[in-house]
């Protein structure tokens, strides 16, 4: 077995992923959003909240004072989020997870999904380890990431399971400050323009108007959308391979689904902002499970007879036309080659060597090569 995380059955280096922080134009993204947020929130505190908060009129000043307070919240609580949603690692594959091709894995694996080519559960060449189900190879990562959604450079991270509450409650606070911003700051932009304020503070006004305006335009929507995908039990990664490939639905909510992980909308939403709703909204309170197996709905899963789906196998087989093929699991022999004679073994053992030459099969390599 390994000695470490990063070193082979037979003591050679994985290939390691690379550094998150050890390249600059990867922080880019973070200090821009940093940046505008610092802007829109000196403008808005400045510009809007403190000219309300010295008025004279009292029943300004008490709506300035809450408008303020809550902005404040607000803004806490989103960076708060981004700052989780940055920091907290979405997960990877333990090390016990090491694929060996001719070898069964040291532990059972609660593996449902398989690829379709022979039936057998899906591994990632590049990092040498069995796939849980719902887990995805990120490139820029360099490693597989348990329910991974997508890869999000905002962030500097991916967006999987122990960071996708942290991602979902970003956008909503992002969407809630942005509304607030515009919503309310479009009466100082009167004020601004009706008393005939210095210039820079008009622009400042309206640069923050416009500037929380695109966002909310863009924030929303996309909000709007992995709410959808919560309550189907989807991914945005199992939302491509599977719902768009189908296509020809008029609207949103004649798209049939069917996922595997679809457990009724209410489990669907404990699954990913926790069990207590009192709490789906604050950044803590994070789902149970290791992000390692996950329930998959009796309804799909016993029609098709207790059968996993290969989404990576599926990938592209919908476009041809053909339909979706549900494979067996097979409860033992995960790393067994193909027994179809001494070629077919030969043949997978010179594949997975050129694929992958710091896991050469020690079976193989002992005897088989002579
Ligand atoms: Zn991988
Ligand atoms: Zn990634």
């Amino acid at each position: 077995m390994p000695d470490g995380p990063h070193e082979s059955p037979f003591g050679e280096p994985l290939l390691s992923p690379p550094s998150r922080w050890g390249e600059v134009h990867k922080l880019t993204p973070i200090l821009f959003c940093l940046g505008t947020i610092s802007v829109l929130y000196v403008i808005y505190v400045v510009g809007h909240c403190m000219p309300l908060m010295e008025s004279p009129d009292e029943d300004v000043r008490i709506r300035g004072f809450v408008e303020c307070l809550g902005f404040h919240i607000i803004t806490f609580m989103l960076l708060l989020c981004y700052a989780m949603c940055t920091l907290v690692h979405p997960g990877e594959v333990p090390q016990e997870w090491v694929y060996h091709p001719n070898m069964e894995p040291a532990i059972e694996l609660p593996i449902k999904e398989v690829k379709k080519k022979g039936g057998v559960p899906r591994h990632c060449k590049k990092c040498g380890k069995y796939k849980p189900d719902r887990c995805h190879h990120c490139r820029v990562c360099g490693m597989c990431i348990l329910k991974m959604d997508h890869h999000c450079p905002w962030i500097n991270n991916c967006v999987g399971h122990h960071n996708y509450k942290y991602f979902l409650l970003l956008l909503f606070y992002t969407m809630l400050a942005t509304h607030l911003i515009f919503w309310t700051s479009s009466e100082s932009m009167m004020v601004v323009l009706e008393k005939d304020a210095p210039f820079l503070t008009m622009f400042a006004v309206l640069f923050g108007l416009s500037i929380s305006f695109f966002l909310a335009f863009l924030v929303t929507p996309f909000l709007g959308l992995h709410i959808w995908l919560v309550s189907q039990g989807l991914s945005t990664i199992e939302f491509c391979e599977q719902v768009l490939p189908q296509g020809g639905a008029s609207c949103w909510c004649c798209i049939e689904t069917n996922s595997m992980w679809n457990l009724g909308i209410f489990r669907n939403f404990q699954s990913v902002l926790g069990d207590n709703p009192l709490f789906w909204l604050m950044p803590f309170s994070t789902p149970k499970g290791t992000g390692l197996a996950y329930d998959a709905n009796p309804k799909y899963y016993a029609a098709a007879g207790g059968l996993g789906r290969d989404l990576e196998a599926s990938r592209g087989s919908h476009k041809q036309g053909s339909s979706r093929k549900l494979l067996a699991v097979p409860t033992k022999g995960y790393g067994a080659l193909p027994s179809d004679g001494l070629n077919d073994g030969l043949n997978a053992l010179q594949h997975h060597y050129q694929r992958q030459p710091y896991c050469v099969p020690e079976p193989f390599a002992a005897k088989d090569m002579i």
